[in-house]
Order: C-alpha cells, then sequence, then structure tokens
C-alpha cells in the first residue's frame, strides 16, 4: 500500500476550510478502507500568509486530526510558491501527492481514479475540467485564449488543467531541482516527461468564499506564465521588424523612384518616415529584451521562495515540541 499526501494551499479561506478538511478527511479514511492507499496518508494544509482565521483552524485541526498535518508561510507568497512549498515539505514523506485547491471546486471523487491510474504506472495524473459550465464567460474564453496562447507559444501545457494533479515522488524530487523563482509548476511537469495520463470531472462552483484571482492577477499570471516558459515573443518581435523594415524600404525606394521622374516629394517625407518607423521598432524591442532581462535579474538574486515559519506535522517530534515550546521559527 502507498502512502499519499494531498496538499492544499490556503490564502484566506477561513469560510471554507473546516468543510474542506472533513471532505478531504472522509475521502482519505475510505480510500484506506478499501486498501488504496497506507493508514499514514495524510493531508499537508498551506497557509499562505492568510490574514484571517485559516492558520487558527489549521491548527484546531492538526490537534484533533492525525491525519492532517499544517504548514504556515510567513507571508503571502503566491499560490504557486505555496504550492511548492507543500510538495517540498512532503517529497520524503509519500509516494505520491495530490495538490488541489481549498475550495474544492475540482471533484474529489476522481482522486481514486487518480491513484488507480498511479498503480497502473502513470507518474502523473492531470485533473482535466471537461466541463467548465459553471465557470463564468470570461473566465472561459479568457481561459481558452490563455491555453490556445501557452500551445502557440510552444509550451506543453495540458489544457483545462490547473493545479488538480498527482504526481509520484520522483516527479516530486525532480520538480524541487527547478530553482526559479517565478515558478509556473503547470508548465513545468508536462516539460519533464514523465508516463502520464489524465482524469476529467465537471468543474464546480465556490462554496463558500470568494476567488482570490481578480482580473489583473489573472493576467499578470498569464504574463509570468508566457514569458518564463517561452521566447518566442522575441522572435515575433523580430519578425515584424523585420517585415516593416522591408516595407519601408520598399516605400523608401518607391519615394526615391517617384522623386527621380521628376515628381515633387519633400524631404520631410523621407525623414519623418524613417524616424517614426525606427523609433516604434526601438521601443518595442527593448522594453521586451528588458522584461527577460528584468527576470534574468531576479533569477540571479536567488531568492528564498518562501519563510517556513511553523511547521505541524504527525511525523516530526520536534517540530511539534517547537510549536509547543512557541519557537517555532527556524
Ligand atoms: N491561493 C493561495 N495563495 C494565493 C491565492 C490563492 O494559496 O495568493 C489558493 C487558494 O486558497 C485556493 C487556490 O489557491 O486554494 C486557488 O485559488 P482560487 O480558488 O481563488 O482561484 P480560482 O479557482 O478562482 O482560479
Ligand atoms: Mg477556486
Amino acid at each position: 500500500m502507498k502512502r499519499l499526501a494531498i496538499v492544499v494551499p490556503c490564502y484566506n479561506e477561513e469560510e471554507i476550510f473546516e468543510r474542506t478538511a472533513e471532505r478531504l478527511n472522509d475521502l482519505i479514511t475510505d480510500l484506506i478502507q478499501k486498501h488504496k492507499i497506507s493508514s499514514d496518508s495524510y493531508i499537508l494544509f498551506v497557509d499562505d500568509g492568510s490574514t484571517d482565521r485559516t492558520w487558527d483552524l489549521m491548527k484546531d485541526a492538526y490537534v484533533s486530526n492525525p491525519h492532517i498535518d499544517a504548514l504556515g508561510l510567513a507571508r503571502n507568497a503566491g499560490q504557486q510558491n505555496a504550492l511548492m512549498a507543500g510538495l517540498a515539505a512532503v517529497e520524503k514523506k509519500c509516494d505520491m501527492a495530490v495538490s488541489i485547491d481549498a475550495d474544492l471546486q475540482d471533484d474529489i471523487e476522481v482522486m481514486e481514479e487518480m491513484i488507480d491510474k498511479f498503480y497502473q504506472g502513470a507518474d502523473v495524473v492531470y485533473g482535466v475540467r471537461n466541463d467548465r459550465s459553471t465557470d463564468t464567460l470570461f473566465k472561459r474564453s479568457s481561459a481558452r485564449l490563455f491555453y490556445w496562447l501557452m500551445k502557440r507559444l510552444g509550451t506543453k501545457t495540458v489544457s483545462n488543467h490547473a493545479d488538480y494533479r498527482l504526481m509520484s515522488a520522483e516527479v516530486l524530487h525532480q520538480l524541487m531541482r527547478y530553482g526559479e523563482r517565478n515558478i509556473f509548476v503547470r508548465g513545468i511537469v508536462p516539460m519533464m516527461g514523465f508516463r502520464s495520463d489524465v482524469v476529467y470531472y465537471a468543474r464546480k462552483r465556490r462554496t463558500a468564499g470568494k476567488s482570490k484571482y481578480s482580473l489583473a492577477r489573472m493576467i499578470s499570471t498569464a504574463f509570468e506564465a508566457i514569458t518564463s516558459f517561452s521566447i518566442k515573443p522575441v522572435s515575433l518581435i523580430m519578425l515584424t521588424g523585420t517585415l516593416i523594415a522591408l516595407c519601408s524600404f520598399a516605400a523608401l525606394l518607391a519615394l526615391t523612384v517617384c522623386a527621380a521622374c521628376g515628381k515633387n516629394i519633400s524631404e520631410g517625407k523621407f525623414i519623418l518616415t524613417s524616424v517614426w518607423l525606427l523609433g516604434g521598432m526601438q521601443l518595442a524591442a527593448i522594453g521586451l529584451v528588458g522584461e527577460y532581462v528584468g527576470r534574468t535579474h531576479f533569477e540571479a538574486k536567488q531568492r528564498p521562495r518562501y519563510r517556513i515559519k511553523q511547521v505541524l506535522s504527525h511525523d516530526l517530534m520536534s517540530s511539534k515540541d517547537r510549536c509547543r515550546n512557541g519557537s517555532s521559527e527556524f
């Protein structure tokens, strides 16, 4: 029997936390009874610097339930970093890990199917939403545009798959080798080339609490994902620049021929076309190159992705003691 860890990043999820913990605990108990997973399987909640009662609720859940562990980040590090923190914590303490959002919009019932596929040899099992009718029209169309763009830019993202996936311990181990700060897990996992499978489900509505992704945050996540995985925008700029240069060269040639034929063409026309053309091209190119240089700059800084403030683990006596002593920072 293999050991399962369910990793759940949570940010200000007090309204939904208890219900989620209860449902995931029921699921784990059921899977243990069915002999699908070992009896020491567990759930790890990661508090991503919540400002509400989420951490307090996690602590209560940890105290009352041996299947629940909790990890608290010192500040809001973002969903991807919280997820990485959780996966890093379970890496050596499980045979497989499933990551899932705290709002359980993703159907937990298909987790059993994921585990079956793991036993059949898959190292990664993606949860794919084949029915997003509960999402708003805007969310659906922006998601479609995003996946289309990611594919066109040559990345291997799985369409309609977010962060609901099963990964074997080996995948986790490899994932930890990616030291980049701006990490987009769902772009990296398919890139690693592990044997994978897919399970389908209908996406549900959020039953309580609010989505943490505003329009601005969605755009910045998409922008980050694109720029950290593809250099094609630079090639596109170069292509556009070349086309503009060719066109303007043709226009200048035409102007010269006209002038040679005796037509009266002012010097200003020649100068203005060239200046506007070159200025625009340079500005766009510099802006984009700057974007990449900026990213290199942050990578070079090698800032820690997160700082773990507290660990509540039924496995690690030392960290438990640290918590009891109130000196849980390290
Ligand atoms: N989340 C997080 N840190 C953040 C934002 C979100 O850990 O800074 C968690 C959040 O608690 C939830 C998951 O990421 O478990 C997905 O967030 P949400 O449901 O708001 O996204 P949506 O489903 O609207 O895309
Ligand atoms: Mg959600």
